[in-house]
């Protein structure tokens, strides 16, 4: 399959790692939006949010709960966004399901 996130899963691409279990990868976005920015995804090939079911969508808790170790462990736990964009309309350009951890700045609200 022709996806870059299953090529990083796979050791085809690299990628500065930070996490990675059986279920998941955690590694640094090629371009940060932010002072840290981690992309967390299931190892898994799952496209987008619209494709989560009843038994894959026990991975999503598995991300939170990833993503608010590694924002204790970045020092970011005092204020961070996790973020999905999911289609078309909401910018999604990589069609396998990932979850931004963005911290390390302050963060407006609603989003753009
Ligand atoms: P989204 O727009 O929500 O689909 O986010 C995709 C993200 O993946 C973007 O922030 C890209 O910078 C990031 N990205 C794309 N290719 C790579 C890669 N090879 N390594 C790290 N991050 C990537």
């Amino acid at each position: 399959m022709d996806c870059v996130f299953c090529k990083i899963v796979n050791n085809q691409i690299s990628a500065k790692k930070v996490y990675e279990d059986e279920k998941v990868l955690a590694f640094y976005d090629l371009e940060p939006a932010a002072p840290e920015h981690i992309l967390i995804i299931p190892k898994e090939h799952i496209s987008s949010a619209n494709q989560l079911t009843k038994e894959n969508c026990n991975l999503v808790g598995h991300i939170f709960f990833v993503a608010s170790k590694l924002a204790s462990e970045l020092g970011i736990d005092d204020g961070y966004r996790i973020v999905n964009n999911c289609g078309e309309d909401a910018g999604q350009s990589v069609k396998h399901l990932h979850f931004h951890l963005l911290g390390g700045r302050k963060f407006t609200w609603p989003p753009g």
